[in-house]
């Protein structure tokens, strides 16, 4: 067992890094893995090594799932007001150490600081306080079955949950995981990104000075090692998940096979839809924001699909690149930047592949955007400029496929009907987003799109209490939401009372 690393909120980076080196958190202590590995964490701006992160398996997750199911049964008996305040408690926290763990994550993902770690960890804790004034909300029914007999729904919470969740936004994805499990009454234990296990461990350390022992418990580790076994201990008795479509699938066949519930939030190749009578000048700027071309384009939801109206494609190409040339790349942790880098090598080596096939499709043009930093500090750093593609084929790889990376697609079309096909024609259906003045024509395409999630004149990344979620492979189940609290970490149970 070790000492906890830093007490007061720290605005030293590297040193917090080096603290958090090597851990887990197991019932309410950092502690290292049993079998003593760890792997490396580099700040992706670099190269450099900023940390080591513990290496868990099959027996630190039963020792995690242990001390989970333990503290469960103690958890779920406060009342649920109780355990919704400890979490709005927490949030207080996270409020406090915002800057702090901004400063990590930007560390550790290379994501911008201004442009997108500080906003991270601020929705964090508005999601944290979400949930923690949820507790109220747990509620049943009576159920008219006969006269002298009291028939009654309760909710009650599944368990230990098994939260599985990536690096793009680590901190936010975890927090719509645990915020409504714990809330519920279940304990967690969650398997952090291999590529992002910093910042999400930082976090553990400040909710264990609120919550008992135990509720709340992490690993660091690989995908097959590390979440394999989370998902097939047989004390977990639900995973929600976040990730590929293709590990989904695997994590869902396990489910399967032990009969638990399972929440999945997968890949997207999300549609933006531009009419000609949009307000041109901030459908442009939505553009940038729909890409999430300040977090690198690495977003489920980005989108990496745009059709154009044909009177207005020129211009919009045109006024696109243009805003996206006049973005700053550079290190994640100066203010001044508004793109970071790319997650890891892997990462960076897919994108780029994309990005080649595009180059050299006949009939396809690639504009390259922004520059990339001259800073000599910065010349391993994993930055990708910004693509924008015109003249590819439905059929691409390019637009099909997921690049999470910053490649979009743009397309010219001439009718509403045509354009919902080829918006329509894709494996995912997580969001898309619809821009024009017109709002019979905008809601039509709504309701006729498929997606989780339909924006019009906006595109918005999630927010709590609007559900989010996916149909076909873009996942199962909603988060975000007080529907996904009680469908998803909860289960209801009919009592009976004959009282003639
Ligand atoms: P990405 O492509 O975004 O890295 P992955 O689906 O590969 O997405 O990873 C998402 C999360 O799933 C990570 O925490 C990763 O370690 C974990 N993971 C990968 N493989 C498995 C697996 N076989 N079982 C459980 N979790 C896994």
């Amino acid at each position: 067992m070790l000492d906890r690393p830093f007490q007061a909120p720290s605005l030293d980076q590297h040193a917090l890094a080096r603290g958090l080196s090597g851990h887990h958190f197991i019932g309410g202590h950092f502690v290292s893995a049993l079998s003593g590995r760890t792997f490396a964490v580099h700040n992706p701006a670099t190269g450099e090594l900023v940390a080591q992160a513990a290496e868990g398996d099959a027996a630190d997750v039963d020792a995690a799932v242990t001390n989970a199911a333990i503290a469960q049964k103690t958890w779920a008996r406060l009342p649920a007001r109780k355990r919704g305040a400890m979490v709005a408690q927490c949030a207080g926290l996270i409020r406090e150490h915002v800057e702090e763990l901004a400063r990590l994550i930007a560390l550790e993902t290379g994501k911008a600081l201004r442009t997108e770690s500080r906003v991270e960890a601020n929705t964090v804790a508005d999601i944290l306080e979400f949930y923690g004034g949820l507790g109220s909300e747990l509620k049943g029914e009576s159920v008219p079955f006969a006269p002298e007999i009291l028939s009654v729904t309760v909710r009650e919470p599944l368990g230990v949950v098994g939260a599985i969740i990536p690096w793009n936004v680590p901190m936010l994805l975890m927090a719509l995981k645990i915020a409504p499990a714990l809330v519920a009454g279940n304990t967690v234990v969650v398997k952090s990104a291999e590529e992002a296990p910093l910042t999400v461990l930082r976090i553990c350390e400040l909710m264990g000075r609120i919550l008992p022992p135990g509720c709340f418990n992490m690993l660091s580790g690989y995908g097959p090692e590390c979440g394999a076994p989370l998902v097939s201990h047989p004390k977990i008795r639900k995973v929600t998940f976040t990730g590929s479509a293709e590990v989904g699938r695997i994590v869902s066949k396990t489910a399967a096979d032990k009969l638990i519930p399972v929440t999945l939030e997968l890949g997207g190749k999300s549609p933006m839809i531009v009419f000609a009578d949009c307000e041109f000048d901030t459908t442009v700027g939505g553009a940038i924001t729909s890409m999430r071309f300040t977090r690198q384009g690495q977003s489920c939801t980005a989108a990496s699909r745009i059709y154009v109206e044909r009177p207005i494609f020129d211009a919009f190409v045109d006024a696109l690149a243009a805003k996206v040339d006049a973005m700053v790349m550079g290190d994640p942790l100066d203010e001044k930047t508004d793109i970071g880098t790319i997650i890891s090598r892997e990462q960076f080596d897919k994108v780029q592949r994309y990005i080649d096939e595009g180059l050299s499709t006949k009939g396809a043009s690639g504009r390259a955007c922004s520059a990339l930093p001259a800073d000599p500090a910065l010349k391993k750093g994993l930055f990708i400029r910004p693509h924008i593609f015109t003249g590819l084929s439905n059929e691409s790889r390019l637009v099909q496929e997921e690049i999470f990376g910053p490649v979009t697609c743009i397309f010219p079309f001439d009718d509403a009907e045509a354009v919902l096909t080829a918006a329509n024609d894709s494996e995912y259906s997580l969001a898309a987003s619809v821009w024009t003045n017109n709002l019979r024509v905008a809601m039509s395409l709504a309701h006729r799109l498929e997606a989780g999630l339909v924006q019009i004149n906006q595109n918005l990344v999630v927010q709590a209490n609007l559900s989010y979620g996916g149909v076909k492979s873009s996942g199962l189940g909603k988060e975000a939401s007080l529907e996904a609290m009680l469908e998803h970490f909860m289960h209801k149970k009919t009592i009976m009372v004959n009282y003639q």
